[in-house]
């Protein structure tokens, strides 16, 4: 089978496609065959350096534009990405294995709705004017410089343009690294962002695993870093981020609750522990993975989400009939599958799914365990896997310390039909992303990001904006100036 995934070479630096075949070699592979479809080279230094200099090259004149101007582009870009929704979302189901269901509706179409949000928001970035008597300060908000992004496999379009976006239209530069497992959907970014103008050096894209990420975070001409990854790479990449006083957004991961209380509509709690756990075969980092549920809704929920489960459509994910596909990568299925197995080991009752399927590529059953305590494996770690931990709880004041017993923070949801209820357990929880009666909504309006360690700063909305530039204050004095001699 031909796959049209070999990328013309595989950085984008300058405006066009760079080549260096020295640089380790990274295969894509397809994660519902196992096979090879494509190959790209880790960024050499010399590549790192021809980006990071062509970043810093364009950003002055890219600032000096207006933002209307820069916006304009933006909004072109988001245009095209629409435009070729079908092929980059064909593309990002081959890069990922999502199924074309998903990838058809939230990868390329929110990386143009940020591209769209942001070039719109680019002509109105201001400062401020602070009157003092006859004297005055203004403040100019200004772009950081060069950014580097990097990120995760689970998103790869969407991440690259959430970052992209925010930081364009500030008027910085950018240096994104992709995930090494799926390296393909960032050059369509870069290549679509050219297209529409940006001109050279605006938005590069190199290759590389961590190394690469490393080395571009350390660079004393990178004035801001921006990750999407695990907990233990963001200590990393904080620490050396931190080492030259560099600007940091941190979107890590997540062990987040889900409490579903005795008067929910068992319907909707249950399309929420869905989305929340089966989206993108679970890799999605604000997942609701631990689902609490009221002793008296248990066991209708528990049936109903079996149910529910059984109608999903396993299979192909080029298939747009197929809403579960496979995990990303042959790794990522064997760290889930020794959480399945220890999740057994320490006592909790499988009551859905569990195996591997019998076919080609990395497919795991959606998976479901009941009577979870808080202390076990399963309900402690972030799985990042199709795997749902029911936990039971008895009431309000007591299920809340229990959720928010977790060292991330990044998202949390409440199923009730108390109004008073689901406001004061959403102000209870410690986490940057809520919802109630819904799960997992991320729409570019509103801020997206953690507390505790699941992160540092917002994405998406007017928040993301502070993130990327920084504000310069100029007094302005009015008459003469006494000094003390
Ligand atoms: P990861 O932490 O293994 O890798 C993330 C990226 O960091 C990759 O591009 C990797 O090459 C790079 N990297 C690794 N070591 C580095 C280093 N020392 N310096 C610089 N870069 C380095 O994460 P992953 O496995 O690709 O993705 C899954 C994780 O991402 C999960 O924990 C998930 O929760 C998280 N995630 C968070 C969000 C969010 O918005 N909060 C979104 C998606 C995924």
């Amino acid at each position: 089978m031909t796959y049209p995934t070999q990328p013309t070479a595989s950085h984008f630096i300058g405006g066009k496609y760079v080549e260096d075949t020295a640089g380790t070699p990274i295969d894509v592979i397809y994660p519902a065959t196992g096979e090879v479809i494509g190959r790209v080279h880790s960024a050499t230094p010399a590549i790192i350096d021809q980006a990071l200099t062509s970043a810093r090259a364009a950003q002055a004149a890219w600032a000096a534009m207006t933002g209307t101007e820069r916006g304009r582009i933006l909004r072109r870009a988001a245009d095209i990405m629409r435009e070729r929704n079908h092929d980059l979302s064909v593309l990002e189901t081959f890069d990922t294995g999502k199924p074309y269901q998903e990838t058809s509706v939230v990868d390329a179409t929110s990386g143009a709705d940020a591209l769209e949000y942001f070039g719109g928001m680019a002509a109105t970035l201001t400062g401020q004017h602070i009157q003092l008597g006859e004297d005055w300060v203004y403040t100019r908000r200004e772009a950081l410089g060069v950014c580097v992004g990097i990120g995760a496999w689970n998103y790869p379009t969407q991440i690259a343009s959430w970052k992209g976006a925010p930081a364009l239209a500030c008027g910085n530069t950018m240096v994104f690294k992709p995930s090494e497992t799926t390296p393909l959907c960032a050059l369509k970014v870069a290549e679509i962002l050219f297209e529409a103008g940006a001109p050279a050096g605006v938005y590069n894209v190199v290759q590389g695993l961590g190394d690469v990420g490393a080395a571009l975070v350390s660079d004393p001409r990178v004035d801001k870093v921006s990750l999407t990854g695990s907990v233990p790479t963001g200590r990393k990449v904080y620490a050396a981020a931190a080492a030259g006083i560099k600007h940091v957004t941190m979107e890590l991961g997540g062990k987040s609750p889900l409490i579903i209380f005795d008067d929910a509509d068992v319907e909707n709690a249950v399309s929420g522990a869905i989305l929340g756990n089966f989206y993108s075969s679970g890799q999605v980092c604000s997942n609701g993975t631990r689902v609490f549920v009221q002793k008296g809704i248990k066991d209708a929920f528990l049936a109903r989400l079996a149910e529910r489960l059984a109608d999903a459509v396993i299979g192909d994910p080029q298939d747009p009939a197929t809403s579960f596909g496979p995990m990303v990568s042959a790794r990522q299925m064997e760290i889930v599958q020794g959480y399945i197995a220890k999740g057994q080991d320490e006592g909790a009752r499988l009551v859905y799914g569990g195996a591997r399927l019998d076919r080609p590529g990395f497919y795991l059953e959606p998976t479901v365990f009941a009577d979870v305590t808080d202390d076990m494996t399963i309900a402690r770690e972030e799985i990042f896997g199709p795997v749902m931990a029911v936990l039971d709880f008895e009431d309000e004041a007591e299920v809340m310390p229990r959720a928010n017993d977790t060292e991330f923070g990044l998202a949390a949801g409440v199923f009730t039909r108390d109004l008073a209820r689901a406001h004061r357990v959403a102000a209870g929880f410690e986490a940057g992303t809520c919802y109630i009666n819904t799960y997992n909504d991320a729409p570019v309006e509103a801020p997206f990001g953690g507390s505790k360690q699941s992160g540092v700063g917002r994405e998406n909305s007017s928040a993301a904006i502070a993130h990327y530039s920084q504000l310069k204050s100029v007094y302005v004095r009015m008459g003469d100036l006494e000094a003390p001699f």
